[in-house]
């Protein structure tokens, strides 16, 4: 085992995160295809791939050499949570991986739960990435804060809707 630096969060406001998200959406996400279909062409794009985790005392992480990269999923989740778990972890490629300085490790492994920085950036970067403030309030209003109707327009679960209802203070 060799020693290398943890990955560092970048310590940014979130609404700059939200802005990083943002513009990533806009370059990626420009096609009427199901969120998850999105999300794999942009992987494709990025030089990733996604692997289903066969051993399951392992938790979700992201993986980075050499400019590619892989995300392991949990296996036996629905296609909705996956989603969101591959947007969080596309949050670390891009916020903490990516450009990272010679030394640091190339592995995160996950706590989603978790109360390290670390994770926040990348739940923040992962719910403007899946739905974005402003078309979020919008389809909001548009489908009168139903969650699940909300859920489906952004694939995501119906309790990711909610949340992002809720930090929006739209409920
Ligand atoms: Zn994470």
């Amino acid at each position: 085992m060799h020693s290398c630096t943890p990955p560092q969060p970048t310590e940014k406001p979130k609404v700059e995160i939200e802005n990083i998200a943002l513009k990533i959406r806009n370059e990626f996400f420009q096609s009427d295809m199901p969120t998850s279909k999105k999300l794999a062409k942009m992987i494709e794009r990025l030089n990733g791939k996604v692997l289903f985790l066969e051993n399951t005392t392992r938790t979700e992480s992201i993986e980075a050499e050499n400019g590619k990269f892989t995300i392991f999923l949990p296996h036996g989740t629905s296609v909705v949570r996956d989603n969101f778990t591959i947007a969080h972890e596309l949050g670390h490629y891009f916020l903490h991986l990516k450009d990272r300085v010679t030394g640091t490790c190339e592995t995160i492994s996950c706590n989603r739960g978790g109360s390290d920085r670390l994770e926040w950036e990348a739940n923040w970067f992962a719910a403007e990435l899946l739905m974005p403030k402003q078309e979020f309030g919008q389809k909001a209003k548009e489908l009168q804060y139903n969650h699940e109707d909300l859920a489906d327009y952004f694939g995501v679960s119906s309790a990711a809707a909610r949340v992002r209802l809720k930090s929006l203070n739209l409920i």
